[in-house]
């Protein structure tokens, strides 16, 4: 039997006329489940209920709001094994990784609930006598959230936690691609009690929902996270009505290698930023920039793990990289692949779909490594969002961070050395919002901010403290007593 997924609008789950599928990517003959396909009207009366609900809500005292998440977050955890199953069946990623994933949200949900308790104000001395100065943060109103597929829960909960939290409410609009995962988040706050119309979500066509989601009256402000072509529009858009706007978007994220690395772990952690998760993480590393002193054996090193990698259905044990999220995305991949055989030479290794052994049902691609990638050669310079890694040559430390920084995105960045000096040289010249030093570009944690710099990102940061900022505004206080 097929589970059927609606959608909720003002505390009810709303059929509409028409239906979309959610299916394995896996196993495309597994339909995880049918979601109810929203409409523009369904955007509106969304957004309609959100504005009735947020006097109430933001009327409510940041530890009762705080409540309502942590219990959300138990109701997760009660659930966590099916939620990670969930996920893995709608898009794809490994067991091992939905439940990192699943507890990262959770984690999420507890963080903020957490800051209803705190959300620090400012309170300062005034140059006036007796008067008494202090400035408090108050909801910025109706909230309209657009998260991509990558990370179909993560990315949920680190925009609902804090815009709820701050007294806002919300219209959740998921990728169609993996629409579940937030659904179950969804499904959490509405068991925990959260009052009618403080959540609602809307799943189906991005082109027609997000277009009304952008027009709808109420609304304040929209988080968008997903590629820069859709992020240009909705900023063009909501800049019209002077929304106040927060983009995460792509990247071409790089990977320095110094010969003084520890060439062991730099190997370990290139092959896991670059394939893990397919590949389809924002901060994946898809330019390895390696110096000249180790090149040769670098590549030799990255390509031999690299065909070690178990590639299959996520759900059984030791798979280490699942499928690419639906057909068009393996297309686009293999059609990147195409070019940076005609740009590059034949890839070290991987290059073409899987279909052996079972795998003709599911959109796989071999994890792919090209060597001697130029700078101006398309792998090199566009976001692939797949198993696709460039390495590319660099005379010394200078050349490697010019490379590294000649590119328009700027999300994630990351250095493989054991000299601490280059190490903070790097931290300071990096133009990337995220770095790491010795460990994959992959992998972070929310109690930090959270979003790159230049083309990659618009607006402020998510995650951590930080993520009060997009989602309250302040109300300064002059009091004379
Ligand atoms: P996408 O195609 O831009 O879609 C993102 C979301 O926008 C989806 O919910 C999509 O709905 C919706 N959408 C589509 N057209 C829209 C429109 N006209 N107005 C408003 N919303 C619209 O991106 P994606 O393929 O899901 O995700 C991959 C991209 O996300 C990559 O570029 C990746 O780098 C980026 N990403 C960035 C971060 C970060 O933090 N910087 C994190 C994760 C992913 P449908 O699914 O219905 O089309």
């Amino acid at each position: 039997m097929t589970t059927h997924f609606a959608n909720y609008i003002d505390g009810e789950w709303v059929n509409g006329a028409a239906t979309f599928d959610n299916r394995n990517p896996a196993h495309t003959d597994e339909l995880v489940g049918t979601f109810a396909k929203g409409t523009a009207r369904d955007i509106e009366a969304a957004a309609a209920a959100a504005a009735a609900a947020l006097p109430g809500w933001s009327g409510l005292s940041g530890p009762a709001r705080g409540s309502i998440l942590y219990q959300a977050a138990d109701i997760l955890d009660r659930r966590f094994e099916q939620v990670a199953a969930d996920m893995t069946r709608e898009e794809g990623k490994t067991l091992p990784e939905a439940k990192g994933e699943v507890r990262r949200s959770i984690n999420i949900l507890r963080y903020f609930a957490g800051e209803g308790a705190r959300m620090p104000g400012m309170l300062v001395p005034s140059e006036r006598d007796r008067v008494h100065m202090f400035a408090l943060r108050k909801p910025v109103g109706v909230v309209g959230l657009v998260t991509p597929w990558n990370f179909p829960s993560a990315i949920p909960a680190w925009k609902l936690a804090p815009a709820l939290i701050c007294g806002n409410t919300v219209v959740l609009k998921p990728a169609s691609a993996a629409p579940l995962s937030a659904w179950r988040i969804v499904e959490a706050l509405h068991e925990a009690g959260a009052p009618k119309g403080v959540v609602n979500f809307v799943a189906g066509s991005g082109g027609e929902l997000g277009k009304a989601l952008v027009g709808a009256g109420p609304l304040r402000a929209v988080s968008f996270t997903g590629s820069c072509e859709i992020g240009s529009w909705l900023h063009g858009e909501a800049s019209k009505r002077r929304l106040r706007i927060q983009l995460e978007m792509g990247g071409k994220n790089p990977t320095i290698v110094l010969a003084d690395a520890d060439f062991r772990s730099a190997v370990e952690n290139v092959v896991n930023a670059a394939f893990f998760s397919t590949g389809q993480k924002c901060t994946a590393t898809s330019r390895a920039i390696v110096e000249d002193a180790i090149y040769d054996r670098f590549v030799e090193a990255v390509v031999e793990r690299t065909k070690k990698l178990k590639v299959g259905d996520g759900m059984q044990p030791g798979i280490e990289i699942g499928p690419c999220v639906d057909e068009a995305q393996m297309e686009t991949v293999l059609r990147y692949v195409e070019a940076g055989r005609r740009e590059s030479g034949e890839p070290k290794c991987g290059g073409r779909r899987l279909a052996e052994n079972g795998l003709d049902q599911g959109w796989f691609v071999e994890p792919t490594v090209f060597a001697d990638v130029a700078e101006d050669h398309v792998i090199a310079r566009e976001e692939i969002f797949g198993p696709v890694l460039a390495i590319l040559r660099a005379r010394d430390f200078e050349d490697a961070m010019r490379i590294a920084n000649n590119i328009p995105f700027g999300l994630s960045s990351s250095i493989q050395t054991s000299n601490l000096s280059r190490a903070f040289e790097y931290i300071y010249r990096a133009e990337a919002g995220l770095l790491t030093v010795n460990l994959p570009s992959a992998g972070v944690e929310y109690q930090l901010p959270f979003g790159g710099t230049k083309d990659s990102s618009f607006g402020p940061k998510e995650q951590g403290p930080a993520a009060l900022e997009f989602y309250s505004d302040w109300k300064t206080v002059y009091l004379k007593y």
